[in-house]
C-alpha cells in the first residue's frame, strides 16, 4: 500500500535525521560546564517562526488591553539589565549578536517571566513588585530565562514531541499527511510545556554565569528562589518553579556553582543604572 510504504520511508528519514542530529550541543560549556548532547529534529528557523508569532500575538493582546509597557522607569531598568546580560551571551554561543532580541513588559499581577526561542523576553510587573526584586534578583531570573533560549530547550521539547508523535502515527498506520498535520499541533503544544528538571538545572547554571559576568551578584539567585518558593506556596507555581525537584535541591546546586562564578562577578564591571 502506498501509505504504508510512505510510513516506512518516513520512519527511515526520522531515524536518519535523529542519528545525524542527535549529537547537537547548542552552547559552549562556559565556566559552569554545561555540556550535554541534545536531540534536535526540527530546524531552529521553524521554532523561531513559531516563537515570533506567539510573542507578537501576546504583545498585540496586551496592547489592546492597554497593559503593554514600552517606556518609564521599570521598563528602562529591565532594558538596561537585559542589555548587560545579552552582551554576555557570546560566552555560550557565537550567533547571539545576530538574534532579534526583544523585551516585553506587561502590567499584570502575574508572578512570571520567560524568554522564548530566539531571545524574546517577557516580564510581568507582578513579579517585580510583589517580590520587591532587586536588580541582582531581576538579573538572576532573566539570566535563567535567557539560558533556556541559548540552550534551545524549546526546540528540544518540540523535537521530542514530534518524534514521539511520528512514531505513534506510524504505529497506527496513519498516512504521512495526517502525521505532518498532527506534528505541527504537537510542536505548538510542546512550546508551552514546562521544561524538564535537567533543562531547569542547565538554565540555572548558565543564568548564574551570565549574571555574574554582567556584574550582578550571583548569590541573588538563591535569595530570589527562596522568595519565590515562599510567595507561590499553595498556588500554581510559575514556569521556573514548576518542574523543580524541590527548592532545597535547587539551592544546593546553585550553592555548589558559586565558587565557579564568584570570581567572574568580582572581576566584572558593575552596573551603573540609577
Ligand atoms: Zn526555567
Amino acid at each position: 500500500m502506498h501509505c504504508k510504504f510512505f510510513s516506512i520511508r518516513f520512519v527511515f528519514l526520522i531515524s536518519v535525521s535523529a542519528l545525524l542530529l542527535a549529537c547537537a550541543n547548542t552552547t559552549k560549556s562556559g565556566a559552569v560546564g554545561v555540556n550535554r548532547s541534545q536531540f534536535m529534529l526540527v530546524s531552529p528557523a521553524e521554532v523561531e517562526r513559531m516563537s515570533s508569532t506567539n510573542f507578537n500575538e501576546q504583545n498585540q493582546k496586551a496592547k489592546e488591553k492597554n497593559i503593554l509597557i514600552t517606556s518609564g522607569v521599570t521598563y528602562d531598568r529591565l532594558k538596561y539589565i537585559s542589555n548587560r546580560l545579552i552582551q554576555q551571551t557570546e560566552i555560550f554561543r557565537d550567533d547571539t549578536r545576530q538574534w532579534n532580541w526583544q523585551l516585553s513588559l506587561i502590567n499584570a499581577p502575574t508572578l512570571n517571566a520567560t524568554c522564548a526561542p530566539g531571545g524574546k523576553i517577557t516580564f510581568y510587573t507582578g513579579l517585580i513588585e510583589q517580590l520587591n526584586l532587586s536588580d541582582d534578583e531581576i538579573a538572576a531570573i532573566m539570566g535563567h530565562e535567557i539560558a533556556h533560549a541559548l540552550r534551545e530547550h524549546g526546540r528540544e521539547r518540540i523535537s521530542q514531541a514530534v518524534a514521539q508523535n511520528a512514531v505513534l502515527n506510524i504505529v497506527s498506520a496513519a498516512g504521512y499527511g495526517i502525521a505532518a498535520g498532527a506534528a505541527n499541533q504537537v510542536a505548538q503544544y510542546a512550546l508551552v510545556l514546562p521544561n524538564s528538571r535537567q533543562n531547569e538545572s542547565e538554565a540555572d547554571a548558565i543564568g548564574l554565569e551570565l549574571s555574574a559576568r554582567a556584574g550582578y551578584n550571583p548569590e541573588a539567585a538563591i535569595s530570589v528562589w527562596k522568595k519565590m518558593i515562599k510567595a507561590t506556596e499553595g498556588k500554581n507555581p510559575p514556569e521556573f518553579l514548576s518542574t523543580h525537584p524541590s527548592g532545597e535541591t535547587r539551592i544546593e546546586q546553585l550553592t555548589e556553582l558559586m565558587p565557579a562564578v564568584m570570581p567572574l562577578y568580582r572581576q566584572a564591571p558593575k552596573p551603573k543604572f540609577k
